[in-house]
């Protein structure tokens, strides 16, 4: 499995396994088939409301010893009703605790929006505290608190912009080590992806399959398939894989993490398999001429009337 460096020389695996939607009752399971067919990396958060299952999964595993907790690398997320400085250890203290580990590989920043402290979704402008009220700054200011305390290996941040990678990156004492975002070929972030290469910053790519799976709610009624798209199709009858090993195989060809999500035994071993299929400068060439900069999470959820939050000021373009 490809790796990258990070700046203590820690190696983060290239391919993880993304758990959100990955349903209590199936969870544990999925946790399970991964490490048993060879997945090390977990990609998970407070919010997705399943950390409990996967930590008796994961202590399981390393219970009976198919796998060690060094050879793991654990991601969890800060949610957004953490943001106070303060607040930030209780939040991952929580999560420590369900997955029952000592501590993380990874914590990040799930989002640059904050959240009063007793509203999980916000449902209305009111629920939300502006980043005047809470800078990005001050929540960064927990993240290193819980580094220093030895619970964290590494912090990161995750739906950030370049320009607010910038911002924090200006008074931290400790930079911004992985940025998370949405990444495809519909939605590729070349700008982004290029400031991160020079920050030194590793991005991971989420819903790198179009996040199939959410909700209807959260669906736009016209929603491109990925697995549709001709030329991913084309790749894929020449390398005789699936279109979904094509989109994975494409993310980690262009040197960025990615974290498909399944609880599918045939699924997860397609994806771990992908992460090994090269593909040629011509096949990348052609996959680059597919964005469209289209998103699937838009984050339309936190742009409420009566807060400061706007798609304009949540994406910074
Ligand atoms: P995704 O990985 O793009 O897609 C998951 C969907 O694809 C599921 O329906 C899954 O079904 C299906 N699938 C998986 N492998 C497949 C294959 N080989 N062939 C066909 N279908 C396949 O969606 P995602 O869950 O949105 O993103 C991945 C992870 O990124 C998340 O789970 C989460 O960990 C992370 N994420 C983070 C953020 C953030 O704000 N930081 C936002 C979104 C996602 P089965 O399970 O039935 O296989």
């Amino acid at each position: 499995m490809k790796t990258y460096t990070l700046s203590n020389g820690d190696q983060m695996p290239a391919l993880g396994l993304g758990t959100w939607k990955s349903e209590p009752g199936e969870v544990y399971k999925a946790i399970r088939t991964a490490i048993s067919v060879g997945y090390k990396h977990f990609d998970c958060a407070y919010i997705y409301q399943n950390e409990t299952e996967i930590g008796a999964a994961l202590s399981d595993a390393i219970m009976t010893g198919e796998v060690n907790r060094e050879e793991l690398w654990i991601t969890s997320k800060l949610w957004n009703t953490h943001h106070r400085q303060t607040d930030v250890k209780e939040c991952l203290n929580v999560t420590l605790k369900a997955l029952q580990l000592d501590y993380l590989d990874l914590y990040l920043v799930h989002w640059p929006v904050a959240h009063k402290k007793d509203v999980i979704f916000p449902q209305d402008g009111n629920s939300l505290v502006s980043l005047r009220d809470i800078p990005l700054e001050e929540t960064w200011k927990g993240m290193e608190e819980v580094q220093k305390a030895g619970l964290v290996k590494h912090i990161g941040v995750a739906n950030f912009s370049a320009k607010k990678i910038a911002q924090v990156n200006q008074s931290a004492s400790q930079r911004i080590e992985v940025n998370q975002v949405e990444l495809h070929p519909l939605l590729q972030q070349k700008d982004l992806l290029d400031f991160c290469r020079k920050e030194e910053v590793i991005l991971t790519a989420y819903s790198p399959l179009g996040s199939r799976d959410r909700i209807p709610q959260m669906k736009a009624e016209d929603e491109p398939d990925l697995f549709e798209i001709p030329t991913v199709k084309a790749i894929a009858e020449n390398h005789n894989c699936s279109p979904a090993q094509v989109l994975v195989a494409w993310a980690i060809n262009r040197d960025t993490v990615v974290i498909p999500k399944s609880t599918n035994e045939a699924r997860l071993k397609q994806n771990l398999k992908a992460a090994n299929i090269q593909l040629s400068t011509d096949e990348m060439n052609k996959i680059s001429n597919l964005d469209k900069h289209f998103r699937y999470v838009t984050g339309a959820f936190f742009a409420l009337p009566g807060s400061d939050y706007t798609l304009a000021n949540l994406w910074d373009e």
